[in-house]
């Protein structure tokens, strides 16, 4: 395998070397079949096996009830931005958003199309039992702050956990729908994960067209059309790879260990300073800047040289962000560090 940078990205991101290995090898050939992972039927039955393994994976790891369904989408976070709406905000009825940072702003913009919409700026605001939902963003990739824990609510709680979804154990019983793109800490893009309580698929009344429609999906398990095969086995791969390791309990440690290693150095380190809240502060995505911004773009070719690539901030934030996703390995957080702290002695 040909992984010989530290990539600290933000999604796409870092996978671990058994899911390229053995994504590639279902590419050339699956499981003897004769075919290759990108030629079979999706309704074959050695799709059917890896379709029925990825949700069985889903719903060990993050303990989900079987009250829930388990469904793979496609269409990216950004199409459930749209699809909540068009599901659940009933025309006399309000949706309420947690602003938390850009993705959130996106998911407001894409919900006032469809409706009311009534935006709040801290998670244990008040949200009327009748309203439609209320949507949060568990971690804001782009700005680097993480909810540390999820709002009690009476209305149905709708979570995008694109970011950190498979990083620490959640309790899916707190909320009716949980999202999430899969190039984090899934897989490639391509497939958008979606974990909704039944009695909530159950509530729509609103008429939608049938591919984006939650309860479509329910019923074809997932292949009301073509599933993006593909992206459904890498998942899969990666799903064993994270229970064998030891589900989320293991990797929420060592994400703190990585976490805390870095965030140590930004505080210490007279050139950087971060820049969420300290009670903010992501476990998932590390943003930072130089107090001379000038210095930047020369740190930015220092790390390159180390093979330490994808720190660069996002462009409306600037700076850094290193994202810590579950599958870069702490050792390249300390070849960061030690990138930062040998270009202050530079
Ligand atoms: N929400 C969050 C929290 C994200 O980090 C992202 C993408 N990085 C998105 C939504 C949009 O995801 P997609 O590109 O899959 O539409």
């Amino acid at each position: 395998m040909s992984q010989t940078k530290h990539n600290f990205g933000a999604g796409p991101c870092i996978l671990p070397p058994v899911v390229l290995e053995g994504s590639a090898e279902a590419v050339r050939e699956l499981d003897g079949s004769g075919l290759s992972l990108l030629e079979i039927s999706h309704r074959s039955p050695a799709f059917s096996a890896v379709i029925f393994e990825t949700e069985k994976l889903v719903r060990e790891l993050l303990q989900v009830p079987d009250t829930y369904s388990v469904l793979f989408l496609q269409g990216g976070a950004s199409m459930q931005f749209a699809m909540i709406p068009m599901n659940f905000l009933g025309s006399e009825q309000t949706a309420y958003y947690l602003d938390g940072g850009y993705f959130g702003k996106k998911a407001i913009s894409e919900a006032k199309v469809t409706g009311q919409v009534k935006v709040v700026d801290k998670a244990d605001a008040l949200i009327p039992k009748e309203a439609a939902y209320f949507h949060i963003t568990s971690n804001n990739t782009i700005e680097g702050t993480q909810l540390p824990v999820f709002p009690v609510t009476l209305a149905p709680l709708v979570c995008d956990m694109s970011s950190d979804i498979f990083s620490r154990p959640v309790d899916i019983t707190q909320f009716d729908l949980v999202y999430a793109g899969a190039q984090k800490n899934m897989g490639p893009a391509g497939m958008t994960l979606v974990i909704a309580r039944n009695s909530f698929l159950d509530s729509i009344r609103n008429k939608v067209h049938a591919i984006l429609d939650y309860r479509v999906y329910r019923e074809h398990g997932s292949m009301y059309n073509t599933p993006p095969v593909f992206a459904i086995y890498a998942a899969m791969l990666n799903l064993r790879w994270l229970k064998s390791r030891g589900g989320v309990k293991f990797t929420q440690l060592e994400n703190r260990a990585k976490a805390q290693l870095l965030y140590d150095e930004i505080d210490r380190n007279p050139l950087f300073y971060g820049l969420a809240k300290k009670e903010e502060r992501s476990v998932m995505n590390v943003t930072f800047k130089m107090h001379d911004a000038g210095k930047e773009k020369d740190f930015l070719a220092f790390c390159e040289q180390r093979g330490i690539v994808g720190i660069a901030g996002y462009r409306t934030v600037g700076g850094f962000r290193a994202s810590l996703y579950n599958a870069l390995p702490y050792e390249s957080v300390q070849a960061l560090v030690k990138g930062m702290q040998d270009y202050g002695n530079n």
